[in-house]
């Protein structure tokens, strides 16, 4: 029996409205709650090889890894690696898991599980409390066996057409489930400014995020409507709120056909000063539409989902043909390509896990540790700028000595590339993120070593704040009106009008249209959003008189409270812009 209607409200993190099926989500090890893509009878032969191909692709790995640690850790943490490394040159271990494979004829990875639960039990058997520790290691150690068996087999086990409920998804589940037609996404923990929000509005798939306990409150028989402009999951609706929101999504329909309108025309102020908008992309089978709808160029090419589709760093050639076919498919459009910004809660397996990810080993971090993935980046971009439309662009940037480092390294990887005689942009422009409150306050430092600055606000909100933009519980301090946050992007412009360089938005504060009026009015040159919020920001700007707009932003930069400054900027709001634009605001 269908039980009765409940509405669940928590925040939301893309809009859009869907209708469907639960699907539950309740993952103790998401990367392995997948199925294994069907590959006929087992050949002995092939999963025996595969199997010696996965040893020593991990053995690769953890010497990688092990190498990079040495640097960074103690005696005792190190020798966690090498008890690893050690099990992975046990060749009794080894031999037992091929004849396995050839007495029983199973895949690789199931006698490879099995075995590796035997080991595990002796392990727990033997009573000493170290030994008990070390099956940490053994699990860590299986896993990556595990995801280099099955690299290339792995399929997402959601069903089609659902709407999944889960805990928590880290943005490599979200990339890998939505190739499954997913409805939408709840989940009980995360905050909008997440990377798994800023995934699904890129996918344009509706999203709600801390629902606090939905996901033990959905059952598999439910049938629910996800809406993603108001944050609401609703169970089991009625007949009369099913067809309310049908009429809803008819009526979004239209309401996207009239925002077409927009397209042709240009961005620029009432008074006529022009506002360069560009779009952010994640994946590039957005590229297509982004050309044929907005014909802009791209602010902000995130290039974590090409690591995290295969969970390392993919070589030369594979982000060549990626970045490529980007800039040849934008031409004569621009694109800034984002070196890696993995770490933080873009999941990098290697990691040691660490208690503070968004405080530790993220972005040019990790890129200036790597130096050969960096350069190996920094070689395909290069390599993808023949057109004279490619512009790179640094994640987390803290001061001047990494930017320094960055530049010598360019430089490295341009003197390999004219010996390689292979050829790039002579010219290209760098630019970094402003998104680390130490970076906005030298920004006038930083202004004389690159070409452009691009304001991360997602990250510049929760490092001046001190409030992690994934927390659910600290969800409501996360304000991008707090008068610091203001100030601190005062002190980037300036800086970087004192080197003339100009200053683009790119975190999800362009996308919202009372922020980036204040933006314009603080004198910010480009806003680039994602695509589901490019015509309405256009229009924004269409509606917007520069002048007053700096006269706003002037009188909030003297404001000493959040309430202050959203009411004031309301009030203005709604007098210059507020009615024309309500019709825009579904
Ligand atoms: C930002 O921090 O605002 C930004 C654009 O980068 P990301 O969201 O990828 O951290
Ligand atoms: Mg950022």
């Amino acid at each position: 029996m269908q039980g009765k209607e409940q509405i669940y409200k928590g925040l939301a993190a893309s809009k859009g409205i869907s209708i469907g099926k639960p699907f539950l989500y309740r993952a103790e090890v998401p990367n392995y709650n997948m199925d294994i893509a069907a590959t006929g009878s087992v050949s002995v032969e092939k999963e025996i090889s595969d199997y010696t191909q996965a040893i020593e692709q991990s053995i690769k790995e953890l010497k990688k890894i092990f190498a990079l640690a040495k640097e960074k850790l103690d005696d005792k943490h190190l020798q966690i690696f090498d008890a690893q490394l050690s099990f992975l040159y046990d060749n009794f271990f080894h031999s037992k898991v091929r004849s396995g494979i050839e007495e029983n004829k199973k895949p690789a990875y199931e006698i490879f599980k099995d075995e590796i639960k035997l080991l595990e039990n002796a392990i727990l058997a033997s009573g000493d409390d170290y030994m008990r520790e070390r099956v940490n290691d053994v699990e860590d150690m299986k896993n990556r066996v595990l995801r280099n068996l099955l690299k290339g087999r792995l399929v997402s086990k959601i069903t089609e057409n659902a709407i999944v409920i889960a805990k928590n998804l880290t943005p490599a589940d979200t990339i890998l489930f939505s190739n499954r037609n997913m409805l939408g996404i709840a989940t009980d923990l995360g905050g909008i400014n997440s990377h798994v929000a800023i995934i699904s509005r890129s996918l344009n798939i509706p999203a709600v995020v801390a629902m606090r306990d939905v996901s033990f409150r959905i059952n598999q028989e439910d049938i629910l409507i996800i809406d993603g402009y108001k944050g609401l999951l609703i169970s089991n609706p009625t007949e009369e709120t099913i067809q309310s929101y049908e009429r809803q999504i008819e009526k979004n329909k239209e309401f996207e056909k009239k925002l077409e309108e927009l397209e042709k025309l240009p961005s620029e102020t009432k008074d006529g000063k022009s506002i360069r908008l560009s779009t952010n992309l994640e994946f590039n089978n957005e590229v297509d539409y982004v050309v044929s709808h907005f014909g802009c160029d791209v602010g902000l090419y995130r290039t974590e989902h090409l690591f995290l589709e295969i969970g390392d760093f993919p070589d030369e050639e594979e982000q060549y043909k990626q970045y490529k076919f980007l800039a040849e498919h934008l031409y004569p459009g621009k694109v800034t390509i984002r070196t890696f910004d993995i770490g933080g809660d873009k999941i990098l397996p290697d990691a040691q896990k660490e208690s503070n990810p968004f405080l530790g080993w993220r972005g040019i971090r990790i890129s200036l540790d790597k130096k050969d993935d960096f350069l190996t980046q920094l070689r395909a971009i290069l390599r993808a700028s023949t057109g004279g439309n490619v512009k790179i662009m640094f994640p987390m940037i803290s001061g001047v000595e990494e930017v320094t480092q960055i530049i010598e390294l360019l430089n490295e990887a341009k003197a390999r590339l004219r010996t390689d005689k292979l050829r790039f942009d002579e010219n290209i422009e760098i630019g970094i993120m402003i998104e680390v409150p130490s970076a906005a306050i030298v920004a006038g430092d930083l202004a004389q070593m690159v070409d452009f600055f691009s304001i991360g606000t997602n990250d510049l909100v929760q490092y001046t704040l001190a409030v992690d933009r994934d927390s659910s519980l600290v969800c409501e301090l996360y304000e991008k009106f707090h008068p610091a946050v203001l100030r601190m992007l005062n002190i980037v412009i300036q800086g970087a009008d004192k080197h003339n360089i100009p200053v683009t938005v790119c975190g999800e504060m362009a996308s919202d249209p009372y922020a980036s009026l204040l933006l314009i009015g603080l004198g910010v040159s480009e806003l680039s959003v994602e695509a589901a919020s490019y015509l309405q920001i256009k229009r924004l700007i269409r509606l917007v008189n520069y002048e007053e707009a700096g006269k706003i932003a002037k009188k909030v930069l003297q404001m000493n409270t959040i309430k202050k400054i959203k009411d004031y900027v309301e009030q203005c709001f709604n007098k210059n812009i507020g009615e024309k634009l309500k019709s825009y605001d579904i």
